[in-house]
């Protein structure tokens, strides 16, 4: 049943309390790999809503060595928070898109930082070797490894339209793949494309709660400065239609309902520079205050993610 101190969500701050026993804070690494949707490999001028520039913080610059990049980090963090521990996040770009050798130094080297616990590594579902899944796998007996696939869509018109140059399938067999190596497994996907309507958008959870994942992190569609996706939208204002927050708060929750209890919610919104953003603002609402508000919606509407597939069993 039901009471005021159950979670509505599986929240991955809870996790992290359960798996590590204090908070952990991820810091954030730009190598400076490319990615095969910008390098001509795949694809040129990446996919339609992809500015880099919205997830590099400051100390996070390729110029810098990985292990200067997280010094940098860990003394940021360690004066705001009272984290001891630390996961190294590769997060800007392809970060398993090299050859093997510079792969496994990269990670060797954030491996040996002080206060490093593990590997956070951001790629595409296309980007991952079997070579590299097992030396991943070897790592996580001692370390705490995980890989974040960006999904963003499990429509493959969707995928197409944003120039993602990788289908669902992909993403299907790589996430597969990377369980069977016992390798925890996260994926990124977007919300509020203007031509995806209501049941589109649930039938993405419907679609991710069939995968061995881990994670979840959701972001709402943002429009960015220097896309093309800004391109289209300033042609097109109109009939570009993006989300409120209202409709968003709705559909997340129903979201929710819809997605397998287990897997471990990361973040609901983007929160992209200011500067950067051309729409939707929603008054800046943050990231923690959103979640509050799905918190509270859920509870007073007496539901809880999973709700609708543990109903079918
Ligand atoms: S979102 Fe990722 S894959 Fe797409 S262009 Fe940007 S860095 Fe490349």
């Amino acid at each position: 049943m039901l009471t005021e101190n159950t979670p509505v969500f599986n929240s991955y701050s809870k996790y992290i309390r359960e798996t590590f026993g204090e908070r952990v804070q991820k810091i954030s690494i730009n190598t400076g790999y490319s990615c095969p949707n910008r390098d001509g490999s795949k694809g040129l001028g990446g996919c339609t809503y992809c500015n880099i520039n919205s997830i590099k913080p400051e100390y996070a610059n390729a110029k810098k060595s990985v292990t200067e990049q997280l010094s940098e980090g860990i003394d940021f963090f360690s004066k705001k928070y009272k984290a001891q521990k630390y996961l190294a996040y590769f997060q800007s770009y392809t970060n398993t898109y090299h050859n093997n050798d510079v792969l496994i130094k990269t990670y060797e080297e954030a491996l040996n930082v002080p206060n490093i616990v593990g590997l956070v590594i951001g790629t595409r579902p296309d980007c991952i070797t079997p070579e590299i899944a097992d030396y991943l796998q070897e790592v996580s007996k001692t370390k705490y490894v995980s890989i974040e696939l960006g999904i963003e869509s499990t429509n493959e018109e969707t995928l197409q339209k944003i120039n993602r140059c990788h289908t669902y399938q992909e993403t299907i067999a790589a996430v597969e793949m990377l369980a069977s190596k016992n390798i925890l497994v996260g994926g990124h996907l977007i919300l509020g494309f203007p031509w995806e309507n209501r049941e589109g958008i649930i039938l993405h959870a419907k679609n991710v709660s069939k995968l061995p994942l881990k994670f979840l992190k959701i972001h709402h569609l943002q429009i960015l400065k220097s896309t093309q996706l800004a391109r289209d939208y300033e042609a097109n204002k109109d009939e570009f239609k993006l989300l409120t927050l209202p409709e968003y708060l709705d559909i997340i929750v129903e979201f929710l309902e819809n997605l397998r209890s287990d897997i471990v919610v990361q973040r609901f919104l983007s929160e992209s520079p200011k500067d950067l953003l051309i729409a939707p603002h929603w008054d800046g609402v943050k990231n923690y205050e959103f979640t509050s508000r799905v918190e509270k919606k859920m509870k007073e509407m007496k539901t809880w993610q999973g709700r609708l597939v543990d109903e079918k069993g």
